[in-house]
Formats: structure tokens, C-alpha cells, sequence
């Protein structure tokens, strides 16, 4: 497969290299120059598994990769995951596709799972000496995920910087708790704004490249702009929806939607990528809290980012840039990269843009929504009440967008974490106490509603913790170089 970059045409010849360059020269994003159309036989859709549809799909974009490379980075990623990979649970005309469990619990393990494999077998492919050495400033999922995922894998090394402020203990510990050689977790003292702008200060210093590089040392990012996070992604969007074939749920061909909520656009732009694919999805709703700056985009065509950002009960989606927008811009400008250049120069230059009526007219099958805190608490409670069935802060604003489109179309509604993963706003949410200790919380949540809690986070309690750096945020090349053995 080739890949063009969204903002010159920049073309790359190999998925090899598209995966471990990331971001294209130009500072645009890569596509595949072609989506290949995927159907499934009678046979394949008769002996559905999560594993089988993972491996077809990626294998299709991803084509230059042999049948055994896919297959191992396949194996070895969904085999970190629960036993059932996706449960998928009805309520009423939707679908809850649960996509987390993963090791973090939350959905962004579906992609940084793989993703580290898929570089390392990048790696020996194009024959590189180099140690990849992942760099992240987090929030919290993305962190823990990356941590997670990247632990162990040879030939790579993960630093995640995160906030000493504004992060819950749950997310916390899932970083400083985690055991692995190549897996470092530094607190940065201060907020989240801190840590990422010390960081990128980390990728825009040519110097330190340089000696790194004569040290066979490149520099790599894990966040969701990576062509190798967004391509495993679409997987998910046609396993359930034959999963709900097998089931009788649908007929043969019969569309659906699918609601997502969202924050940096990867999860939902793979889901209009498997609409590209041949999957019979009708339309694509997007749902936002209160940082709307994407509904007020597919409502008006403009994309306005001066705006006050909110601090949020669903903070994974707290964003005022959503990066991954820029690939659906590029398809819906009939890949005039030329056109989004210009869109970004004036995003960068304005912090704003405004897109032409035919960009609009073919955004015509999205939908957008957005909640604030207490209504997402509110339909928590409700769905609790009514279905006995609990979800994060993050599924409800998916589930609401869902019912409020309100289509005859059944809806697949994208979960994007696990409750126990937020069990002060979702206790809060269904009236039960809520302690200072997140464990304690937790538990409660479980007594009272008699839902299990993973056992990942039983462990995690208890897990002891060895990552203990804290530094001051003009501290981090010094404990970057400290970490590799410079
Ligand atoms: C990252 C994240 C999102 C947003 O996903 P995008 O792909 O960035 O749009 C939503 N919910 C949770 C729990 C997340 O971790």
C-alpha cells in the first residue's frame, strides 16, 4: 500500500515506513491511496472471531505486511484482552460495543496493543539498527495504555510523562505500578498544559535528535495520528456489526449507525473508514461534551477553536484540536491536499477555519451532539434504572447522541471505558457515597450495584509501586538521556 499525505501529496511507499514515520515531512497526516472494499463469506461471518476479522481487515490495508507478520502482531495483542474480546450488549435499539477489555479498560487498547508490534516488525523489515523510544505526555489513557502496550516489546523503550495534578489515583497507578524494564512513568511536577508543552519543547530540539540518532536512537510518538492506532480501529466497526448478523440482531445488508463519543476524532474516523470499506453504516453521529467545538463544526462547517476549554466528568474527551479531523477533511475535499494546507495554515494562523459548501454537502451523513456534566450523570442513573447496566461518563454522552438522533436504523454505540474506571462521577451519578480513596469508592460501587470489578484494577490495588520519579518539567531531557544510559 502507498500513503499520501493529507497536506502535499507526500507519498510513502510502504506501510512499513508510513508506520514508523508517523507524522508526514509536510506535518499532514497519512491515508492509504486506496480503501479496499471488505465483504465476508456466509463461512467466515458462521465462525466469527474477533481475531479472524482484526487479521482480514488490517491485512487488507496493511498488505505489504506478510500473512505471518499480521498474525503474530494480531495474537500477541488481542491476547492481553479478556477472553472475549468485545462483548456487545443490547439495550433496546442499541448496541453497546464494549471496547474495554483491554488492559487499561478503556478503548485506546485496541490500537496500543498492536501498534508497538506492528513497528517492531517495521523495524527489522526495513532493516534499522534503531531503537524506537516512544515519548507521551498523558492525561491518563493514553498514557497507561502506551505504557502498557509498549511493555516488553523488544527494540522499543516507552517514557510517559504525566501531571502530579488534575490525575485520578486509579489512572495513576496503572502507570507507576507497571513492571517492565522498557516501560518508564516520570511525574512532571504541575498540570497536564506542564507536561505536554515541556514535551513537545522535547520533539522540536534538533540537537538532541541528532545525537540521538548518531547514538541509533529515533524518537517516536504513540498518539492516535499514527496510521498504525487508526487501521486496527476499524476492525471493531465490522466484527460487530456481523456479530449482530450472526445474531439475528440484522438482516443481510440492513445499515446502521453508529454513535461515538468523541475527542480527538481517530475513533469515529474509523468507523466513516469502514463505511469507505463496504460496511453498511448510514450515519455517523458524534458526540461531544461541553468542549463542542465539533458539533458547532458539522452543524455550521466552520471549525472554531477560540473558545473556553472546560474541564469535564468525561475528560478523555476534554479537546479543543481534534487532530484526526484532518484525514476526513482530506476525503471529503476529494483529496485536494492543496485545499487542506491551506485550512490548517489558517487553523494554525487563526485557530479557525471554515470549510466550502461541497466539503459540507459531504459531511451530510455525520450528526453531532453534546452534553454537559449533569445530563451525562443523569443518563447514567436512567440507564442504570432501566437496564441495570452502568456506564462511564464517556458511553453515556454516546449513548444520549443515540437516542436523541432517534432513528428506525439499529445504532451502534461505541463504549469507550470501563465504569470502574471513573467510579466517582458514576457513584455520584447513581447516589452512592464516594470516598477520598478511589479503591474505596470502587468497592462500594461494586457492593451496591453486584457488578464485578475487573480484575485488573483488584490487582492494581494492591500492586506495589515502582516508578518514582518526579521531576521538575525543565528537568525532562536530562531524565530523558538518564533513562536511555546516555
Ligand atoms: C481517547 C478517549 C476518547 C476519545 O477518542 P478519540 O479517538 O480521541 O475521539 C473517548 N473516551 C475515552 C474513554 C477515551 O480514552
Amino acid at each position: 500500500m502507498k500513503y499520501i499525505s493529507t497536506r502535499t501529496g507526500e507519498v510513502i511507499n510502504s506501510s512499513y515506513e508510513a508506520i514508523l514515520k508517523g507524522l508526514a515531512d509536510d506535518g499532514g497526516l497519512f491515508l492509504p491511496e486506496n480503501l479496499p472494499i471488505i465483504k465476508f463469506s456466509e463461512e467466515e461471518i458462521k465462525s466469527l472471531n474477533y481475531k479472524f476479522v482484526a487479521k482480514k481487515v488490517i491485512s487488507s490495508i496493511f498488505d505489504d505486511f506478510t500473512k505471518e507478520e499480521i498474525e503474530s502482531a494480531v495474537e500477541g495483542a488481542y491476547d492481553t484482552f479478556e477472553d472475549e474480546i468485545l462483548p456487545i450488549t443490547k439495550l433496546n435499539n442499541n448496541y453497546i460495543m464494549e471496547l474495554y477489555h483491554g488492559k487499561t479498560l478503556a478503548f485506546k487498547d485496541f490500537a496500543l496493543s498492536i501498534l508497538p508490534r506492528l513497528m517492531k516488525i517495521s523495524i527489522d523489515k526495513l532493516n534499522l539498527k534503531e531503537k524506537i523510544v516512544i515519548l507521551a505526555a498523558t492525561s491518563g489513557d493514553t498514557g497507561s495504555a502506551a505504557l502498557s502496550g509498549f511493555s516488553n516489546v523488544e527494540g522499543t523503550e516507552v517514557i510517559v510523562f504525566y501531571p502530579t495534578e488534575g490525575i485520578s489515583e486509579i489512572q495513576r497507578k496503572q502507570m507507576v505500578c507497571l513492571d517492565a524494564k522498557n516501560s518508564h512513568a516520570v511525574a512532571i511536577k504541575g498540570n497536564f498544559d506542564d507536561a505536554q508543552s515541556a514535551l513537545k519543547n522535547i520533539f522540536n530540539d534538533d540537537d538532541l535528535a541528532k545525537s540521538l540518532a548518531e547514538k541509533n536512537i529515533r524518537l517516536s510518538s504513540a498518539n492516535s495520528i499514527n496510521i498504525g492506532r487508526l487501521v486496527p480501529q476499524i476492525a471493531y466497526y465490522f466484527y460487530s456489526y456481523y456479530e449482530l448478523l450472526r445474531n439475528g440482531e440484522i438482516e443481510e445488508s440492513e445499515s446502521i449507525n453508529i454513535s461515538v463519543p468523541t475527542g480527538n476524532f481517530g475513533n469515529i474516523l474509523a468507523g466513516y473508514l469502514a463505511k469507505q470499506m463496504g460496511l453498511p453504516i448510514d450515519i455517523l453521529i458524534c458526540a461531544s461534551n461541553k468542549n463542542n467545538v465539533l458539533t458547532d463544526f458539522f452543524n455550521s462547517g466552520k471549525y472554531n477553536a477560540n473558545r473556553e476549554f472546560y474541564k469535564t466528568n468525561s475528560p478523555s474527551m476534554d479537546i479543543l484540536v481534534s487532530s484526526n479531523l484532518e484525514r476526513l477533511l482530506y476525503l471529503i475535499a476529494d483529496k485536494d491536499a492543496e485545499k487542506i494546507n491551506n485550512l490548517m495554515k489558517d487553523l494554525k494562523e487563526k485557530n479557525s477555519y471554515i470549510i466550502d459548501n461541497k466539503m459540507q454537502e459531504n459531511i451530510k451523513d455525520f450528526k453531532a451532539y453534546y452534553y454537559k456534566d449533569d445530563e451525562i450523570l443523569e443518563n447514567i442513573k436512567e440507564t442504570y434504572e432501566e437496564y441495570n447496566y452502568l456506564l462511564d461518563t464517556h458511553t453515556a454522552i454516546g449513548l444520549m447522541a443515540a437516542k436523541e438522533y432517534n432513528s428506525k436504523n439499529k445504532t451502534l454505540v461505541a463504549s469507550t471505558a470501563s465504569p470502574f474506571k471513573f467510579p466517582k462521577a458514576v457513584s455520584e451519578a447513581i447516589s452512592l457515597e464516594i470516598y477520598d480513596d478511589d479503591f474505596k469508592t470502587l468497592e462500594h460501587l461494586s457492593v451496591k450495584t453486584e457488578i464485578e470489578i475487573p480484575q485488573i484494577l483488584k490487582d492494581l490495588e494492591i500492586a506495589e509501586v515502582t516508578q518514582k520519579r518526579v521531576i521538575d518539567s525543565n528537568l525532562i531531557k536530562e531524565t530523558i538521556l538518564e533513562i536511555l544510559g546516555e
